[in-house]
């Protein structure tokens, strides 16, 4: 599943490792700090096969592989939403407009 998740800017690890959540698996010292949290969400694409389709980029405040040790409460905030909302209108503009931008380079390639 694609997620909007923060990162810490100055070791790039998770927010969640600089929390305490899996702090501790890695060796990382930043991440036994507090660590420079980027308030900008970051978009992790996933893609599944067969096909490689990028899947579907999962609401903010929702869970996560929800019923697994994996499990993930997604960030909440402000920000969060508003790039998922930019991402949603995105992927809206983009599969209506797929027709026609193939159409154009098509013909373009033959006449050079
Ligand atoms: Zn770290
Ligand atoms: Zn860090
Ligand atoms: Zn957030």
């Amino acid at each position: 599943m694609s997620v909007l998740l923060h990162v810490c800017g100055a070791c790039r690890h998770r927010e969640t490792s600089h929390q305490g959540g899996d702090r501790g698996y890695s060796g990382c010292p930043c991440c036994r700090d507090t660590g420079d949290i980027d308030p900008e969400p970051l978009l992790v694409q996933t893609w599944a096969l067969p096909g490689w389709a990028i899947e579907p980029l999962y609401r903010p405040g929702s869970q996560w592989n929800a019923g697994t040790t994996h499990r993930l409460e997604l960030c909440d905030c402000a920000g969060c939403h508003a790039r998922y909302r930019e991402l949603a209108a995105e992927a809206a503009t983009a599969s209506s407009t797929t027709g026609t931008n193939l159409a154009r380079s098509g013909s373009s390639s033959e006449t050079a």
